[in-house]
């Protein structure tokens, strides 16, 4: 299979794009780009370092100063160091959004995104993936989920790591990141015209799974003309 295909997952905060982005990666043998770790990645730094969020300088300075990696098992590397445990936590979740919004912490992300995508196969998740990171995608989804259902998923998510957050903790930090998200100046959360649009509200983790990767194996890897020439009748392998 040639490398470099891209396929961008947009969408809200808890709508599903992470378990359903790692498990169509793994299924079909793409690489799993989570962007959103790279954000909470950067933004436990910044916090641990008890920089202040208008202190554009010294963030700058720390962002210069750190490397940031996904490894090839879907580890988030921060200066090294996995991060999988730390990003997960409430005080990344009330601070990431307004980390995001800084356009020096969007500038390094994206550049490492690109670094990290080069010469793979990925599918990519996070707000601005189809529109800014990836505009020309091979494929762009964008998911959504009603707020209650989004909630009662991450609940059960956070109960099962030992994490307790109340319901309307977990409400208000889907809704206040999203409207950050959505409303800031640089890279907003949007649906582009050209991306397929799911709601995950009724569907199961194994249902969801199965559209995505469906989709990316009808529209990517078995695409067959509508009048096979000798040319075209090669496999979709060779063709890509
Ligand atoms: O995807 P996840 O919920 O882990 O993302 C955490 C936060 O990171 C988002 O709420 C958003 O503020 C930021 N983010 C972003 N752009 C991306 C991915 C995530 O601004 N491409």
């Amino acid at each position: 299979m040639t490398k470099g295909l891209v396929v961008a997952i947009d969408g809200t905060a808890g709508s599903g794009k992470s378990t359903t982005a790692k498990k169509a990666a793994e299924a079909l043998g793409f690489f799993y780009l989570d962007t959103g770790a790279m954000y909470r990645a950067i933004t436990w730094k910044i916090i641990n370092a008890k920089i202040d969020l208008c202190d554009t300088n010294s963030i700058k300075k720390l962002v210069a100063q750190t490397k940031i990696d996904i490894t090839k098992d879907n580890r988030i590397m921060l200066d090294n160091k996995d991060m999988a445990e730390e990003i997960r936590k409430p005080e990344i979740d009330k601070l990431v959004s307004q980390v995001s919004v800084l356009p020096i912490v969007r500038q390094k992300m994206v550049s490492e995104q690109h670094r990290i995508a080069k010469g793979r196969n990925v599918i990519c998740e996070g707000r601005d993936i189809g529109s800014v990171v990836f505009p020309n995608a091979n494929l762009k989804i964008y998911l959504d989920c009603d707020l209650e259902e989004r909630t009662t998923r991450r609940e059960k998510e956070l109960k099962e790591k030992g994490i307790k957050v109340t319901r309307k903790a977990i409400k208000e930090n889907f809704l206040e990141r999203d409207y950050i998200d959505s409303t800031r100046e640089h890279s907003p959360l949007r649906k582009t015209d050209d991306a397929v649009f799911l709601d995950t509200t009724n569907l199961t983790i194994e249902e969801e799974v199965k559209i995505v990767t469906d989709m990316i194996s009808d529209r990517l890897l078995n695409k067959i003309d509508a009048n096979p020439t000798a040319e075209n009748l090669t496999t979709a392998e060779e063709r890509l």
